[in-house]
């Protein structure tokens, strides 16, 4: 098997002090990889490249830098089959889903190669004659982007896309577990034909790649998504030389299911807001609210929904629900579980780890359903990132919104109803970043994706994200 290598300055390097790292698959226990493990020295080569890359990146025409991004594009989407399976190989989530995750990273190369072109700037009438209003938009520098395991692909093209379209150089840190499409991804970079320099690859320690890139007066912004916890400390860091930041940290979403919701559509919605990528994502529903009328329906047919789906290892095209990421993650699950029964939450459904036959050596837990359940339960207060549904019952509107809203985090919000001013009420009553209504599946290239309060700072999608890696600058011009 052969040592996956970083890359820098346009070559691949293998970690300064020689180390390597093991990748696992989730769903079977084998090993599937093995990949240079850097630290902050190696951070520094990156960093380095990228800056010395950066005044001729920053320079090219918008024309010339879509030019790479369209080829990018079309390379991402001639390799999508071989890059899902390598997601789901490393992160374990079902094909059809990880097939959805790479088209959308393809999709946002492609949206970014045409924002380019739409860095305007503007005049502005003077107060005075004899002057003139200038206002540019230019790349901030050198952007150091940290990204997670649960979207290994399209959480790196969500920032490196517009990083490079603004012409900024980029180094990123992929999670640990996920290296292997992170290093796909840049041969296909390299095969694209970007510059040296232009986008580098470091893997390895991530508190050590961390300090490095804080100290770096080079590395002018810090892209993370995210624990709530890490980004904390990298927006700490960012201080010491002012950096500027955007993090896509925890969420903790609430779905409120009205009496007057279509409840298959609601039924649809949750289980994909809840189940997709087994619940390991930061805008999964993480409390369901249903109305008292509804609830007893409700649950019933969310319960057929979520019996009839396979649980296994996401490679088996029939598996709708893979493994969590490793051992840690099941023991959360687990202690969630566990202390909402000793309050006294019902198991509708599921419940336990699963450790038979196919699963023995993965980290699967049951689709779980619970009722019963009180908001001083661990379900109510953290954040699972596992297939569980604590499912709470309220008799009216302003109740539900004040629960919804009772949390540190305002990522993502989902409510079915089918009264149009309920809905627009309720959407702008909602302390959230992103709310679907009716919409179980919210993310799209285009549209802004970010939370309020502890959930971030900053948006990515659309033209959005593009305000993320420019400084905007005001040119004075005396006459
Ligand atoms: P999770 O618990 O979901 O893995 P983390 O916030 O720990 O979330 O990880 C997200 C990304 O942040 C990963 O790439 C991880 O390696 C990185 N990371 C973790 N700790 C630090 C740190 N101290 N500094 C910089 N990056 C970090």
């Amino acid at each position: 098997m052969d040592v996956g290598k970083m890359y820098m300055g346009g070559e691949w390097v293998e970690a300064v002090h020689g180390d390597t790292w093991k990748v696992y698959n989730p769903a079977t226990g084998d090993l599937v990889g093995e990949v240079a493990f850097g630290d902050g020295d190696d951070a520094k080569r990156a960093i380095d490249a990228a800056a010395q890359a950066f005044p001729g990146w920053s320079s090219a025409t918008a024309r010339e830098r879509a030019k790479y991004l369209l080829k990018l594009h079309d390379l991402v989407r001639a390799h999508r089959d071989e890059l899902a399976e390598l997601v789901s190989l490393e992160m374990g989530k079902p094909l059809r889903e990880a097939k959805g995750e790479v088209l959308g990273a393809a999709d946002n190369f492609l949206w970014y190669a045409e924002e380019a072109k739409r860095v305007y700037g503007e005049t502005i009438p003077s107060s005075v004659p004899n002057k003139r209003i200038l206002v540019m938009r230019q790349p901030v520098g050198v952007v150091a982007a940290i990204t997670p395991w649960n979207f290994p692909v399209n959480m790196v093209a969500r920032k490196v896309a517009p990083a490079l379209a603004s012409g900024c150089t980029v180094i990123l840190k992929p999670a640990e577990s996920t290296p292997l499409s992170a290093i796909r991804l840049f041969e296909l970079i390299a095969e694209a034909g970007f510059p040296p320099g232009v986008a580098n690859l470091v893997l390895g320690k991530p508190d050590s790649i961390g300090e490095a890139f804080i100290n770096s007066e080079k590395v002018r912004k810090i892209a993370f998504t995210g624990s709530t916890r890490v980004g904390k400390l990298l927006m700490e860091g960012a201080a010491k030389t002012v950096k500027r930041i955007s993090l896509e940290l925890g969420g903790h979403a609430p779905t409120v299911v009205f009496a007057d919701a279509d409840l298959d559509a609601a039924v649809a919605g949750v289980f994909e807001s809840k189940y997709r990528a087994s619940g390991q994502q930061c805008i999964c529903t993480n409390r369901l609210f249903v109305h008292e009328d509804v609830h007893d329906a409700f649950v019933e047919k969310l319960k057929a929904r979520v019996a009839a789906a396979k649980v296994g290892d996401g490679r088996d095209k029939s598996v709708e629900i893979g493994p969590l990421v490793n051992e840690r993650a099941v023991e959360k699950v687990m202690r969630h579980i566990d202390d909402a029964r000793s309050k006294g939450a019902s198991v509708v459904h599921g419940g336990s780890r699963l450790t038979e036959g196919e699963y023995a050596k993965g980290f699967f837990v049951a689709p779980t359903i619970l009722t019963n359940v009180q908001a001083n339960m661990l379900v109510c207060q953290e954040e699972t990132f596992g297939p569980v549904l604590p499912v709470l019952t309220f008799s009216d509107e302003e109740e539900v919104v004040r629960m919804a809203n009772d949390t540190p985090y305002g990522l993502a919000a989902y409510i079915f109803t089918q009264n149009l001013s309920r809905a627009m009420r309720v959407a702008e009553a909602l302390e959230y970043g992103i709310v679907g209504v009716n919409d179980g599946e919210v993310t799209q290239t285009q549209a802004p994706f970010g939370g309020m309060k502890e959930s971030g700072i900053g948006r990515e999608g659309g033209h959005y994200a593009m305000d993320e890696f420019l400084e905007v600058k005001f040119v004075s011009l005396g006459l």
